[in-house]
């Protein structure tokens, strides 16, 4: 996807300050930090949104779910918490269209929820 920012970052043509890679997921940190700690992990395969994972994405989720465990706790936010969240579509709040975690941390986040 030569238009996708983030598939360029994974390219390497455009810069990022990346934080964990291997053969299925790449994470950097989020140009507009929200918290102290504010991590995107992303597939390597260009996805677009939640909306569009296929059954055979199963294992590559599981994975990713790992990843940011140990992301969190690397960054040391095991033990206080964190929050984990995507954005999909328009109303979800999506400016990026390859699907990504936002991993945050580092300070008190408040509810979401009600
Ligand atoms: P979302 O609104 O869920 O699509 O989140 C997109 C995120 O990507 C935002 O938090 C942006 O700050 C972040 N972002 C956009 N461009 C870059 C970039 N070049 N490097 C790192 N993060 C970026
Ligand atoms: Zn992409």
């Amino acid at each position: 996807m030569e238009d996708c920012i983030f598939c360029q970052i994974i390219a390497g043509k455009i810069p990022a300050a990346v934080v964990y890679e291997d053969d299925k997921v790449f994470a950097f940190e989020d140009i507009k930090p929200a918290a102290p700690v504010h991590i995107l992990l992303i597939p390597r395969r260009h996805i677009a949104t939640f909306n569009d994972l296929k059954p055979h994405d199963v294992e590559l989720m599981g994975h990713m779910a790992l990843v940011l465990k140990k992301l969190a706790a690397d960054h040391g936010l095991a033990e206080k918490g964190y929050r984990i969240l995507i954005n999909c579509g328009s109303e979800g709040g999506q400016q990026v269209y390859h699907l990504h975690y936002h991993l945050l941390g580092g300070r008190p986040l408040g509810r979401l929820l009600p």
